[in-house]
């Protein structure tokens, strides 16, 4: 579903460059949860930014179910968007809007009618074991709940993909591994794609089937998460 060949990016800060991405090949299928796992400093966010076209790199390609997405029209452009969800490190939420309106944001952005936007926004609360909190706002929300109205936003507009930055790195151990069942149910249950970032290999180990291991720009190690962490003897 994502083909990424060769991606290159470098930020020109002054006179110095930083090469960020360095000839990035990653193959991601439709069924995968995707673990793309280094330090910091990696590359890992510019990557992430770069497949969810929030980011143009400087060289290779990237591929979404056959398409060329870095040579789409803006209008095309528009339409790839949808099909990619991201939860970004830190939330992003709304603050001066309810639970129920920032998963709602995104459909009033595409113009949805009102009665489907309630409904769509209806199964996201329960999917994301928020109902309850419709009308609370995100000062009034733990951590974990935070990142569930996250995802329920990022999955409103029935994305593909949905790409996660660091979506557990904030959160207790046991409010950790909801938020990992809840990413699985939706990969199980919904067919999307998941793509994670973390520099944690408890998050790999427990429910990506495949990773990509990046260090200083480059993939080192891409396949199966048994065979890139457990080395036969
Ligand atoms: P990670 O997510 O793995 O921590 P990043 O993709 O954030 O890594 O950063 C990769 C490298 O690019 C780092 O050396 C970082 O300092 C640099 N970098 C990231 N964003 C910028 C930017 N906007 N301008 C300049 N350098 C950047
Ligand atoms: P508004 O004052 O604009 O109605 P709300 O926060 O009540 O603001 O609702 C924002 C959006 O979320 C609306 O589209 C509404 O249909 C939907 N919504 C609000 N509450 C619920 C709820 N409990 N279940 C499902 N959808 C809701």
């Amino acid at each position: 579903m994502f083909k990424i060949e060769n991606l290159t990016r470098i930020y020109n800060t002054g006179n110095t460059q930083v090469k960020a991405l360095d000839g990035v090949s990653i193959d991601i299928d439709t069924a995968d949860i995707f673990g793309i796992i280094g330090m910091s400093g990696a590359g890992k966010s510019t990557l992430l930014r770069c497949m969810g076209m929030l980011d143009r790199p400087d060289e290779g390609s990237i591929e979404i179910d056959g398409v060329d997405v870095l040579s789409v029209t803006p209008r095309q452009l528009i339409e790839v968007r949808k099909q990619i969800g991201t939860v970004f490190q830190g939330y992003n939420l709304l603050m001066q809007k309810t639970v129920a309106k920032n998963i709602a944001f995104p459909l009033e952005l595409s113009n949805t009618p009102k009665e489907d936007i309630h409904k769509r926004v209806t199964e996201l609360l329960e999917l994301v074991g928020l109902s309850d909190k419709a009308q609370s706002y995100p000062s009034q929300l733990s951590g974990g709940q935070k990142q569930r109205v996250a995802i329920a936003r990022a999955l409103a507009v029935n994305p593909k993909v949905l790409l996660c930055d660091e979506p557990t790195s904030a959160l207790d151990p046991l409010t950790t591994r909801s938020i990992l069942s809840l990413l699985k149910e939706i990969n199980q249950k919904y067919s999307v794609t998941i793509v994670i970032i973390t520099h944690e290999i408890g998050v790999v180990r427990s429910i990506c089937n495949k990773v990509a291991v990046i260090d200083n720009s480059v993939v080192v190690e891409q396949g199966e998460t048994k065979a890139v962490f457990e080395s036969p003897r």
